[in-house]
């Protein structure tokens, strides 16, 4: 890929984190291939000085390969040795690229050196036999320091007995300590002297932006207080990190400050850096730990005879069979030792954790932000329905988005909620929803006031990010619905978007990040005063439209925060199908804990599986030590795929992958952000962006727009997994989604690309074969994907009888009831899609009225629910609709309808 000279300089810059570790594997690249050049005699030494320069501060910021490695690779060079250069030139980049340095000793070598700090290095690495996990530690020290010999020191404290290894960074500013654990995924714990100072000695105007706006960190902060602020600003960034203080001050009044809540232990500079060191190691494995996977193994080991009904347990049915031990050759002994049913003995039972499992979920809480966490194995669709069961008492209702996953629909039903829907914004020449208006959350809640039933509603239900990555204002909706009802319970579905927790970007934008965020606010007196503030401006009875019109500031001494989430753990973290989460935030938790034993009793299977509910043990485990790498690479990889496929000269003719200003319309971004790849965008307006609108756009989810190159999506779909191995889930009548994840690499980014220019080459070829005949066909093709698309049906209303006592102002219904009319045979009629029947019952009614869910897949959200009255709107959709898959609607008969005399009768039961 050719450069121009201000892209390579704007990638020098420290602060340019969103391309940082691939920028850096390519300069290293760079360096080896012109060293190389420079000793076949092809380049001259001037050209490798700029390469090596090109490198940049960021080295700084790595372990690897150091300043010993660094400093002998300049000396070779300004000695002349090309030959020698370019061998080490070549090893430091072949160890940086595929990390090897982390696991061998031999990359840390520099030939001719006899240190001997290295060479314990050496050793510690390789003994114990099997490779130990390896971090980096954040040393920040004063500037003194930095000569000192701090990190050798370190080094030596190394034992065989350590579970982990580690190296130490060692910085000098607070403004290098804040670019290095951006940069450096690998940092896993900070340890902070004081007397550091606050500006970096590099230009890093974006990074000082950055703080500023987000007011992470401030440069007026004095130097007593900047231990404490720098603390405060990396948890910000990365709650993760475990932080430590060293302070020659008295350490008791250094730990009894507020916000040494940031650090996890205060120490006293002149104690042993032994000390130091044990903690630190003591700090990783508390997060390494796996209460219920570490017992699992344990108890697979033991030999044990089983006489519960779990055949499969131990192996023995398999691995004897003479039938079915391919079985346990496939899966391996392992997942037949681990299985059980029993939930003692070193395991634990999920429906009342007491043990070990208990402690994984508090694991888990700690890790995600929430006061305690379920763990749940039988999927979202489960949590879902748990969360409704819990906290929704039939005749209570529920705003949500029509377009939310089934089970929350279904939910419902059970539960008896009387769901208000509220739409989403339509993106109708892509045939998909956006997200739903904060405007319209608000005014449902008002219409409800006006009609003095407020107390009826229970809960806010939204999808955070969507299907196709359109990310709430979390924390403003939540904030603003407070306003009007202080004690409103919110349920986030953000099945897709558990990752986000590990994204500095994203976590505002969750629903624990939000929450987190409201919570301190509700603690800081000066909110008090910015409500009242608001309220005197407002007045006594200020209008709807002011309201609407108006971010609302909810009275913080009235908040009950009472926030749910649920997550599919296995949809973006590395947990077995069906393993998910429900997280759990909620100062009231108590008035409803037995609701939520009750519930997990009622959805919960009596026979968990036990690989599940380690996977999402492990899956923890993982994104505490590893998260905030693997989320940044997939980010990293997803603006990779943007910019490649947007900007391919050929490539781009047929296809393009949809930012956030065609994702999004303008009245949502009202901080004028554009999308990632505008020219000119920085980090900066991505945070300010995240902060500021209403709606942003995940940058891991890619529409890709099909249609102009002629695929509808299933097409395209089938076409990608058929000849080309490349699977994807949802698509639209244009447009596929592709997801980035945390286990993509850049190759699977270059074989996307070369699949894409190989069809578009074939595109080209057909087009060019095909005459003005094939020309025409092919317009009139992508015209029809593009331009003839349906009108998206709104919801339209539910049937009077199926009303309930809904006021004359609000929408909801009683979806129960017309649900369990259906059940009556008598009671029902089939109406076929495309009959006169139907187009005669539309014009002159009576009106229909559906008696079950219809839920086309994709996009997968009910056109109809029970109780819903059937418009021509609906019925133009569905006849236009091109999927196979519609659940609830058999072609044969046609449409479920409630007979129009039942329900004018109002006989339905
Ligand atoms: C997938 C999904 C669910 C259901 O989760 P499972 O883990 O598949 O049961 C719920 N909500 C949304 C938004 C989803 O995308």
């Amino acid at each position: 890929m050719v450069k121009g000279r201000e892209t390579e300089n704007r990638q020098q810059r420290i602060d340019h984190f969103f391309s940082m570790p691939a920028a850096r594997a390519d300069r290293w690249r760079d360096l080896t291939a012109i060293a190389n050049d420079w000793s076949a005699g092809a380049a001259n030494r001037s050209s490798v000085e700029a390469a090596l320069s090109a490198l940049g501060a960021i080295e700084e910021y790595h372990a690897f390969p150091g300043r010993r490695l660094m400093s002998k690779l300049a000396e070779r060079l300004h000695a002349g040795s090309a030959e020698s250069f370019a061998e080490l030139a070549r090893r430091l980049s072949r160890s940086v690229v595929t990390r090897q340095y982390k696991h061998d000793s031999a990359d840390w070598r520099s030939d001719d050196s006899a240190a001997a700090s290295e060479n314990a290095f050496v050793e510690t690495l390789e003994s114990g036999g099997s490779r130990r996990p390896y971090f980096e530690m954040l040393l920040v020290t004063p500037e003194a320091a930095m000569r000192s010999s701090l990190t050798d020191e370190m080094r030596r404290l190394r034992r065989p007995e350590d579970a982990f290894i580690y190296e130490a960074v060692q910085v000098a500013s607070f403004e290098d300590a804040i670019s290095a654990a951006i940069i450096n995924p690998a940092i896993a714990a900070v340890t902070i002297y004081e007397g550091f100072a606050q500006k970096s000695l590099h230009d890093a105007q974006t990074l000082r932006n950055f703080l500023g706006a987000t007011g992470f960190g401030s440069p007026e902060v004095g130097e007593r207080d900047r231990p404490l602020a720098l603390a405060n600003a990396l948890k910000r960034i990365r709650p993760e990190l475990d932080i430590y203080l060293l302070s020659d001050r008295r350490v008791e009044a250094v730990a009894g400050d507020p916000r040494a809540a940031a650090v996890r232990r205060v120490l006293y500079s002149v104690e042993e850096l032994l000390e130091l060191h044990l903690t630190v190691m003591e700090g990783i494995a508390a997060r390494f730990r796996t209460p219920f996977f570490d017992n699992l193994k344990k108890y697979a080991m033991r030999p044990i005879s089983t006489f519960h009904a779990l055949p499969i347990a131990r192996g023995k049915s398999v691995l004897k069979s003479d039938w079915i031990r391919d079985m346990g050759e496939f899966y391996g002994l392992n997942l037949l030792l681990a299985e059980s049913s029993a939930t003692t003995g070193g395991l634990d039972s999920l429906l009342e954790p007491t043990g070990n499992i208990k402690q994984a979920q508090d694991m888990a809480a700690r890790a995600f932000g929430a006061d305690r966490v379920f763990f749940v194995t039988n999927g979202t669709s489960t949590s879902n329905k748990m969360v409704h069961q819990a906290l929704v008492a039939p005749g209570d209702i529920v705003i949500l988005d029509r377009n939310c996953h089934k089970s929350h629909h279904y939910g419902l039903v059970l539960a008896g909620g009387q769901p208000l829907y509220v739409e989403a914004f339509p993106m109708t020449e892509y045939s998909m929803y956006g997200a739903v208006p904060l405007a319209s959350v608000k005014k449902a809640l008002l219409d409800l006031k006006d009609e003095g039933r407020l107390d009826r509603v229970k809960m806010v239900d939204l999808t955070n990010c969507t299907f196709d990555g359109h990310i709430y204002n979390t924390r403003r909706v939540m904030e603003e619905c407070l306003a009007i009802k202080p004690d409103l319970i919110f349920l986030w579905d953000e099945a897709w978007f558990g990752f986000a927790r590990f994204s500095p970007f994203l976590r505002t934008r969750t629903a624990m990040g939000a929450a987190a965020e409201i919570e301190s606010w509700m603690r800081d007196p000066k909110s008090v005063e910015d409500y009242e503030r608001q309220q005197a401006g407002l007045g006594k009875s200020p209008s709807r439209e002011t309201l609407l019109a108006t971010r609302l500031i909810p009275d913080p001494r009235q908040i009950r925060l009472r926030v749910y989430q649920t997550n599919s753990t296995h949809k973006s973290m590395s947990a077995l199908r069906q393993g998910s989460m429900i997280l759990v935030k909620d100062v009231d938790y108590f008035t409803v804990e037995s609701q939520f034993r009750e519930a997990v009793f009622t959805h919960a299977s009596t026979s968990p599986n036990q690989q599940l509910i380690a996977s999402l043990d492990v899956a923890r485990r993982q994104m505490e030590l590893e998260g905030y790498g693997l989320v940044a690479n997939a980010i990293e990889i997803a603006l990779a795929i943007r910019r490649e496929v947007n900007s391919h000269p050929l490539i781009s003719k047929y296809f393009k992958v949809l930012g956030a200003d065609a994702m999004i319309p303008a009245e949502f971004r009202s901080s004028g952000f554009v999308d990632f790849l505008h020219p000119g965008v920085t980090w900066v307006d991505q945070v300010r962006s995240m902060h500021e609108d209403e709606f942003c756009l995940d940058p891991t989810r890619m529409t890709l727009v099909c249609g102009t190159a002629g695929f509808d999506g299933t097409e395209f779909k089938g076409l990608l997994a058929n000849t080309y191995d490349i699977q994807l889930n949802k698509t639209s009548r244009n447009s596929v989604l592709l997801q980035s994840n945390i286990n993509n690499t850049r190759s699977d980014i270059a074989h996307l690309i070369r699949v894409l220019l190989e069809i578009c080459h074939g595109i080209e070829t057909q087009l060019a074969q095909g005459g003005e005949a094939g020309r025409a066909a092919f317009d009139k093709r992508v015209k029809s994907l593009m331009h003839d698309v349906p009108e998206l049906p709104n919801f339209s209303r539910f049937h009077q009888t199926f009303r309930g006592d809904a006021g004359k102002k609000t929408p909801e219904g009683d979806m129960r009831t017309a649900f369990y009319g259906g059940y009556n045979p008598a009671a029902c009629e089939y109406v076929p899609l495309n009959s006169e029947a139907c187009d005669r019952r539309l014009k002159d009614g009576p009106e229909m009225v559906s008696a079950n869910f219809v839920i086309p897949y994709p996009p997968g959200f009910p056109i109809m629910v029970p109780g819903q009255v059937i418009t021509g709107e609906t019925i133009d959709f569905m006849r236009k609709l091109d999927v196979k898959e519609i659940h609830g609607y058999e072609r044969t008969k046609g449409l479920k309808l409630i007979k129009p005399q039942i329900v004018a009768a109002k006989t339905v039961r």
